[in-house]
């Protein structure tokens, strides 16, 4: 019999193949991402179905065959109840999955990223924070773990530990005065102090308590575009499902509050 490999993740991405099946791209902490074939999953009776779902978090028991992992026995974890019944929610879920994709990679240890994404995922799911609150903390710390953690410390020409007027230049990954960026300043993004205190937070504190601050208004939307652009800009890509995800945010009709109440 086959060496079984028991492992704990989250399905990132679903493929569906052939019959019932599904190819599964999940992401594990010892393992990083893994390429899992679930045979069957379709199948109403599967035991594997609710696993096999994008976003679910569950413990994996996986052999495996001709190079392939096949999942064998499933118990589920966490499948977001809240985020599965709403479409705005789930597909911010979704962009976090495909993000958490880019940055990750077969057979190398994912530990913080796995855990930053359960967190994420979590905060959605309790929806004790905004919706952009919790998107823009996971793009810039999800980021920031890939290797491309902006200096926020002071500015990047003066030193200034609170910059006058600051902006973020997402392309170099610094913080700039309005003075000190000159005429290079229109392609940068305003900050004010509230928006980069949050930022210098999510980036420094510890994981647990990257969501521990509050934004209103026009800070929070600074803080929000600020941390979007700077992760397409780095990871130079788009995302489907932030496009969707987008798409979505603009007929407010159809969010799931309004949803739920139309069937009332
Ligand atoms: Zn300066």
């Amino acid at each position: 019999m086959a060496e079984r490999l028991v492992t704990k993740g989250v399905v990132l991405r679903e493929t569906q193949t052939k019959e019932a099946d599904k190819i599964l791209t999940v992401l594990t902490a010892e393992h990083g991402r893994l390429a899992v074939v679930a045979r069957g999953a379709r199948r109403k009776n599967s035991k594997i179905a609710a696993a096999s779902e994008l976003l679910a978090y569950s413990e994996l028991v996986l052999y495996e065959q001709r190079g392939w992992q096949i999942l064998d026995e499933a118990s589920t974890l966490e499948l977001w109840g809240h985020v599965r019944q709403d479409v705005v929610l789930l597909s911010l879920a979704s962009y976090f999955a495909e993000m958490t994709e880019a940055v990750t990679s077969e057979g190398e240890r994912a530990d913080e990223v796995l855990a930053l994404l359960l967190n994420t995922l979590y905060a959605l799911d309790t929806m004790d924070k905004p919706p952009e609150q919790v998107k823009a903390a996971f793009e810039l710390r999800l980021l920031s773990l890939a290797g491309y953690e902006p200096l926020l410390a002071d500015c990047a020409v003066c030193g200034r530990t609170a910059p006058e007027k600051p902006m973020l230049d997402a392309e170099q990954g610094v913080v700039l005065c309005r003075s000190c960026a000159g005429s290079a300043a229109r392609g940068l993004l305003p900050l004010d102090p509230g928006s980069l205190a949050a930022m210098r937070h999510v980036v420094g504190v510890e994981r647990k308590r990257m969501l521990s601050f509050a934004l209103r208004g026009e800070t929070l939307t600074r803080f929000a575009r600020a941390c979007e652009t700077f992760a397409r800009v780095q990871l130079d890509r788009d995302f489907r499902t932030l496009d969707f995800y987008k798409s979505l945010c603009m007929q407010p009709a159809i969010s799931g509050e309004n949803a739920k109440s139309d069937k009332i």
